[in-house]
């Protein structure tokens, strides 16, 4: 079953100089548990793409759908992760994971908010890094720690908009592994939007090419490599 689709979506920007059509009869279907990436120029809509998943905005027409049900106004089951993630200072590296939990899950036990952060750091290789606070880990090991806060609550979705887009060539190759990794121990379904065309084909098992203005999807690569 597709957990996202995106059903003939067009839209377009109120701008002074008049409408920008942006999206141009988007089809998107995302099946439970797949990553979906989005490749395409900048400028083209992929954040506004986001936008629409998220809730956060309505297509001018065409229908978002996310786990059958139509999406109207934002969800706290997206969960979103960015370029230049903003982690709390003034709290731990396994605090910060916990926050998301804080919120939706109030009710459940500290001990077990503690459990389950620190599973999801030790699977992206920060054991022993909880107790830190983020200005003393590396780009990378920040950007890790994020994608375990995007996650710790089990959100239906996770959209992620150039997540690596801020780290060098050899940290960003070492982080496809780490969701690789963190995949095979936690399936959750991701639209992952990016503008490195290898990145797409390496962590998505379709690839959305989008490209034109308005943009449409021009090719989709069916990869589905063995995980
Ligand atoms: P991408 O994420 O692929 O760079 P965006 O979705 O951010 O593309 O933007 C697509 C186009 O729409 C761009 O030309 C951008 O300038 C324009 N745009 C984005 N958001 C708005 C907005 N809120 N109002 C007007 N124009 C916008
Ligand atoms: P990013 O691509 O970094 O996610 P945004 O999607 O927020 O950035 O914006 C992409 C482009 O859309 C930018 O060039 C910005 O100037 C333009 N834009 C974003 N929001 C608006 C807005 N409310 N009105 C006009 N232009 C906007």
């Amino acid at each position: 079953t597709n957990l996202i689709e995106i059903k003939g979506v067009t839209h377009a920007y109120q701008t002074p100089n008049g409408p920008l059509p942006v999206l141009d009869n988007l089809n998107i279907a995302v099946p439970e548990g797949e990553f979906a990436a989005v490749v395409g120029p900048s400028g083209c809509g992929k954040s506004t793409l986001t936008r629409l998943i998220a809730g956060l905005m309505k297509p001018d027409t065409g229908e978002v759908w996310l786990h059958g049900e139509r999406v109207k106004s934002p969800r706290k089951t997206v969960g979103m992760a960015f370029q230049n993630p903003v982690l709390l200072e003034w709290r731990s590296i396994l605090d910060n994971v916990i926050l998301p939990l804080e919120i939706v899950a109030p009710s459940m036990p500290r001990k077990q908010r503690e459990a389950r952060a620190e599973e999801l750091l030790a699977l992206v290789g920060l054991q022993g890094f909880e107790s830190k606070r983020p200005s003393e880990l590396s780009g990378g090991m920040r950007q890790r720690a994020s994608l375990c806060r995007s996650i710790v609550h089990k959100p239906d979705v996770l959209i992620m908009d150039e997540p690596f887009g801020a780290l060098d060539a050899f940290t960003r190759e070492d982080l496809w592994q780490t969701m690789h990794a963190l995949r095979a121990s936690e399936p959750f379904t991701a639209v992952l939007i990016t503008h490195d065309l290898r990145e797409s084909v390496y962590l998505g098992d379709q690839v959305f090419v989008l490209s034109g203005r308005p943009a449409r999807t021009q090719y989709v690569l069916d990869v589905h490599y063995p995980q």
